[in-house]
């Protein structure tokens, strides 16, 4: 059972995917926001079957399945129906991923979360790490990985905390604007530091 949390965040393309896989290989359990969110509305959850309580049948797709683009929809600038849907989905969310950090058989756990700070998750975790690059790259490595526009990342981005806010929040940071190698000694050394304050703690 672990039961010491490393909060891994960054902005979009900054490389967080890439750290926690290679922490991945040192061992290190990871438990993912992205993963858990879907998990929360899968087909048979409880989180489905409130949804079309609430919203009804429409919601679902043909096979039975949350129809995401018709959520999208129904949120789309209307507040009380998006309050409603993150306040049943977000306690949800921190549980399940709480449960799955209990569960964990490594000494401690990266929880991955895309929004930490903005998403006020910083509060679950004992520790934060930031994978930090500057928005020219983050722009550059999202546009070549899923073929989308620059606009389009810009968006994302200027959705997102800043650079600035993250920097000064998290506890550790990662500088991601290198090549991989260096990036894997990196994770390494703070692997180690980690380990330490996990057995310490
Ligand atoms: P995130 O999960 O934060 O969105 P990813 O880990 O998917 O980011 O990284 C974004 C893209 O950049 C991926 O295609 C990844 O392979 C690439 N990438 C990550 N780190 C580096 C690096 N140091 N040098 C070059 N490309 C990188």
């Amino acid at each position: 059972m672990a039961d010491y949390i490393i909060g891994l965040t960054g902005g979009i393309g900054s490389g967080k995917t890439t750290v926690a896989n290679i922490f991945a290989e040192q061992g290190v359990t990871l438990v993912d926001a992205d993963i858990v969110a879907r998990d929360v509305v899968a087909t048979g959850s409880d989180g489905l079957k409130e949804i079309v309580t609430h919203f009804g049948e429409q919601i679902l797709s043909a096979d039975g399945g949350l129809d995401r683009a018709k959520l999208r929809e129904v949120i789309f600038n209307n507040d009380s129906e998006r309050l409603w849907l993150n306040s049943l989905l977000h306690p949800m969310i921190r549980e399940s991923m709480l449960q799955q950090c209990k569960e964990a058989q490594s000494d401690y756990v990266i929880m991955v979360v895309p929004l930490l700070f903005e998403n006020g998750l910083d509060r679950l975790v004992d520790r934060t790490l930031l994978v930090d690059i500057s928005p020219e790259l983050q722009q550059k490595r999202t546009v070549d990985r899923d073929l989308v526009t620059a606009q389009h990342v810009k968006n994302i981005i200027g959705s997102q905390a800043s650079r600035a806010e993250k920097l000064s929040k998290a506890d550790d940071v990662i500088d991601n604007q290198g090549e991989i190698s260096a990036l894997k000694c990196k994770v390494e050394a703070l692997h180690n530091f980690y380990l330490k304050l996990s057995s310490n703690a």
